[in-house]
């Protein structure tokens, strides 16, 4: 399972990435950041939707997301590795 990181300090509460996801599992949270933006999440928590494709970190202006794939094309491995944008 791939994993998304957000460096919260760094988001704006732009949304893009949430249009952008596949999977639609990126929303805003109710969490205000250091900055008095919103924050966004992965809904539930649950990151069993996240593809790895790193569309949001990609599109993200402030680099506030790195997404983590795992290494082998292997949903039960646990060895992940950065995903470059
Ligand atoms: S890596 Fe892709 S599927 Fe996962 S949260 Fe980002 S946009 Fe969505
Ligand atoms: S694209 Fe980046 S700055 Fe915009 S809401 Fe998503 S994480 Fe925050």
């Amino acid at each position: 399972m791939s994993r998304v990181v957000f460096r919260e300090e760094r988001c704006k509460g732009c949304l893009l990435c949430t249009e952008v996801c596949p999977t639609e599992i990126l929303v805003q949270s109710d969490r205000f950041n250091k900055q008095g933006y919103k924050v966004v999440c992965v809904k539930n928590g649950d990151m069993e939707g996240c593809k790895g494709c790193a569309f949001c970190a990609e599109i993200c202006p402030d680099e506030a997301i790195i997404v983590y794939r795992s290494k082998k094309d292997s949903e039960e491995s646990e060895e992940l590795e950065e995903a470059h944008v």
